[in-house]
């Protein structure tokens, strides 16, 4: 039974402190064979005590973690503007994709002559990712955005050392999201921040100084995390190559460009794609991801192995082979090719969007951050007021000015009124920012209840400050100390006090 339970609303131990002993959620056949100890077989490696998992039977468990999943906020329930995330909803075409038994079910050590559909699936994969952004060749080893930076560091770095050099420092602007530097100090590289200019993107002038033989590289992120588009890359980029450094772009921003502009146009070298960002691949969780690095033929050399090829087939169709020998090569990122299912998932979104549907997605990506941009500003003001790309970013200026109420404050309000919060005082060169991301799949509906949400908000922190300060008051859990909350978890059931009243107030 649930622990405490008002209305619809559950509340219940973890699934630690649940069950009783013998309880099981399997039923295995009688044992037909003579037992054996593990220990003769596996010596000290055998585990011999008690596991101390749960004992929980099958409708317990299903229950349990049913009741935690509709505890939490998802893209499947309701608009989700977390800037630089790029929260839009995954088609469920994607799911159906990767749940194909021969995708599924395919074992890693399958041989490559029982493995040529999925071989094949990220080839093709590959080329399409390619082509959106105009690199010669992609990786889709790396497990995650923040992997494929470190992948594209690791190949600047052996690109330079083939070239007997090992210039170390790596140029980022302070607007970069945190993992920009992180990547390079894990690459033994050493980030060099450079502040923004007034308008907000990097000037070639800002540079001149900076650029010297010892650069390997810049890292800029196109469009930058102020939502602004990087009008000086090919110049930038130009400047950097001429001192035979490299440019790396973050590409989790390519929601803003996808089908308009090819980074590979604009001098970028190497490049992460985010697929749970870009390509509809499910935000992790935790779980499997992939962020897959593309790059230019100058590169290619140093590529995680193993590398999927192709050889084309004289009568019948092409045949697909791992290919191991790659004595330049950074090595390998992740086991086996890295995270199938999300490769299956992306390819799949790739090929239902088509070039016109992935064209237009951006495009209207970006009509709607305009369209909240535009409608906001009225009641926060814009950090940098012109045309946005595919975010926009407010402040809490004129609020904290006039009311005291902060963008804390604004965030766990929005939660009173059903929406999950803007990302919120990222990018760190704007104080108090909101960064809001609508996304292409968004309805002007749901954007209209948001911005009323938003103008509604603004209003109480003039008339009504303590619904803010008091935010939010419809949840189960009021405030949380959530520094406190991180570093003193309680993990542990305490009987409290049922707070759902408030919601019935
Ligand atoms: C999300 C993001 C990253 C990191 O990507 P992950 O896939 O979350 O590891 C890097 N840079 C920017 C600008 C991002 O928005």
């Amino acid at each position: 039974m649930h622990d405490a339970a008002r209305g619809l609303q559950f509340r219940e131990k973890p699934i630690f402190e649940r069950g009783s002993p013998g309880r099981t959620g399997v039923s295995l056949a009688p044992l037909d064979v003579d037992p054996v100890d593990a220990r003769a077989h596996f010596g000290k490696q055998a585990r011999v005590e008690e596991t101390g998992f749960p004992e929980v039977s099958e409708p317990e468990v299903v229950r349990h973690f049913v009741r935690l999943s509709q505890g939490n906020y998802a893209i499947d329930s309701q608009f989700y503007p977390l800037g630089s995330c790029t929260m839009k909803f995954n088609p469920k075409v994607n799911e159906w994709a990767a749940r194909l038994g021969g995708f599924a079910k395919l074992h890693p050590y399958a041989p490559e002559d029982l493995s040529q559909g999925a071989l094949e699936v990220m080839y093709r994969l590959e080329n399409a990712l390619a082509e959106i952004v105009g690199m010669d060749h992609v990786s889709l080893q790396p497990a995650a955005g923040a992997q494929g930076e470190l992948t594209g560091l690791m190949m600047m770095r052996a690109y330079h050392q083939a070239q007997g050099r090992s210039p170390k420092r790596v140029l980022i602007p302070d607007t970069a999201h945190g993992t920009n530097p992180a990547s390079c100090a894990l690459n033994g590289l050493v980030a060099v921040p450079f502040p923004g200019s007034a308008d907000g993107i990097v000037h070639p002038e800002q540079l001149a100084s900076l650029i010297d033989d010892e650069t390997a590289g810049i890292m800029l992120t196109n469009p930058n995390t102020l939502g602004l588009f990087e009008e000086h890359l090919p110049q930038v980029a130009e400047m950097i190559h001429a001192k035979g450094g490299l440019v790396y772009g973050d590409g989790a921003n390519l929601n803003a460009l996808m089908g308009r502009t090819r980074p590979g146009d604009l001098g970028i070298d190497i490049m992460q794609f985010n697929l749970h960002k870009t390509f509809t691949t499910p935000h992790g969780g935790g779980g499997p991801g992939c962020g897959p690095v593309a790059f230019k033929k100058i590169l290619e050399p140093y590529r995680p192995r193993p590398i999927v090829q192709r050889q084309v087939g004289e009568t019948g169709g092409d045949t697909f082979s791992l290919v191991y020998d790659r004595p330049e090569s950074v090595g390998r990122l992740r086991t086996f090719i890295g995270n199938f299912g999300m490769m299956v998932r992306a390819y799949a979104y790739i090929r239902e969007m088509g070039a016109a549907g992935l064209k237009s997605a951006t495009e209207l990506a970006v009509l709607n951050a305009n369209y909240v941009r535009a409608k906001i500003s009225e009641d926060y003001p814009v950090a940098f007021d012109r045309i946005c790309m595919h975010e926009v970013i407010v402040s809490d200026k004129r609020i904290q000015k006039e009311t005291g109420i902060k963008t804390l404050d604004i965030a766990k309000r929005l939660i009173d009124y059903g929406f999950h919060s803007p990302t919120v005082y990222f990018p760190l060169v704007v104080a108090g920012a909101m960064m809001i991301e609508p996304t292409e799949t968004e309805s002007k509906e749901t954007l209209d209840a948001f911005l009323d949400a938003m103008k509604e908000i603004a209003r109480e922190a003039r008339e009504e400050p303590t619904k803010l300060t008091d935010a939010p008051s419809l949840t189960r859990l009021g405030r949380l100390d959530e520094a406190r909350a991180a570093r003193k978890p309680v993990l542990r059931w305490r009987a409290q006090a049922q707070p759902v009243e408030k919601a019935a107030e």
